[in-house]
């Protein structure tokens, strides 16, 4: 009876979740389809079809990125570890977020020394650091700075800001942001899959639960400080492994220089 019970609330969640995707989905759709009625109404003005097309091409970003979440949910359990270059995945991270978060989010990326490769699924790396970038721009209404960091970190007493990890050397990734920040109620249950304090459509409640069960399948730990009206710190621990496997660039940066 308990396990029918939690399956049957199982399956609530997932019809909610494919509802808001279908949801978030349609209104793609409708602003694409909306711009190009528009355009082949009067196709010959050409700064209006260059702002519709401008319009219509966000639009596709946004579905584009409904589509990340929905694959990196749905790959969940098939990871394929490979020796990941940070430093030059929160570069291109970078470029992508500042196109893409919009004006008002000023965006920096800032690696501290010389880093080993992560062992870790690259795609679903790029995900999960996306979810969190997108939280964070949603905390950010009015604009502020989102700050991608990495550096290396010992933990000895295998704690770091509760994410209860095995001593060791780690490579520590944040994604911090000046935004809302979360009152304490949503802070406790903040990782918990389909909790969301967004409007139907808008939030899964699966981004901070995803990159939870990412980094603790890689080995590592996920740690959240915020406070309201200051800003959100999420932190990723995943294990360090010697420097030979990384075939990337990025190793030549300066303590805590900015990535252009
Ligand atoms: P979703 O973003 O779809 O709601 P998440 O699991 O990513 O799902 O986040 C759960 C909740 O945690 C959000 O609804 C929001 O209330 C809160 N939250 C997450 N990230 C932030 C952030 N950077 N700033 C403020 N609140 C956040």
């Amino acid at each position: 009876m308990q396990a029918q019970l939690a399956q049957a609330q199982k399956m609530e969640a997932l019809g909610q979740l494919a509802g808001g995707i279908a949801h978030d989905f349609n209104n793609v759709l409708q602003a694409i389809a909306g711009a190009l009625r528009l355009i082949a109404r009067r196709p010959e003005d050409p700064g209006r079809v260059r702002h519709l097309a401008g319009m219509a091409s966000e639009a596709t970003e946004r579905g584009a990125s409904i589509t990340r979440r929905l694959l990196a949910f749905a790959r969940r359990g098939e990871l394929r570890a490979e020796p990941v270059n940070v430093a030059a995945t929160l570069g291109n991270l970078r470029e992508v977020l500042a196109h893409t978060l919009g004006a008002g989010v000023e965006v920096r990326a800032v690696v501290a020394g010389e880093l080993p490769p992560v062992m870790a699924d690259r795609g679903q790396l790029e995900a999960v650091l996306v979810n969190l970038a997108t939280n964070a721009r949603d905390a950010m209404p009015d604009g502020g700075t989102l700050t991608l960091s990495a550096a290396l970190e010992e933990v000895s007493d295998g704690q770091a800001h509760g994410a209860g990890l095995t001593p060791g050397a780690y490579l520590r990734l944040v994604v911090e942001d000046t935004g809302s920040g979360m009152d304490a109620k949503t802070l406790e249950h903040a990782t918990e899959p389909f909790f969301t304090t967004k409007p139907l459509g808008r939030g899964t409640g699966l981004g901070l639960s995803m990159a939870k069960g990412f980094a603790e399948q890689s080995g590592g730990g996920i740690g959240i400080e915020s406070e309201s009206g200051r800003g959100t710190r999420v932190s990723l621990w995943f294990p360090c492994f010697p420097a030979e496997a990384d075939q990337g660039s990025g190793s030549e940066r300066a303590a805590g220089v900015p990535i252009p």
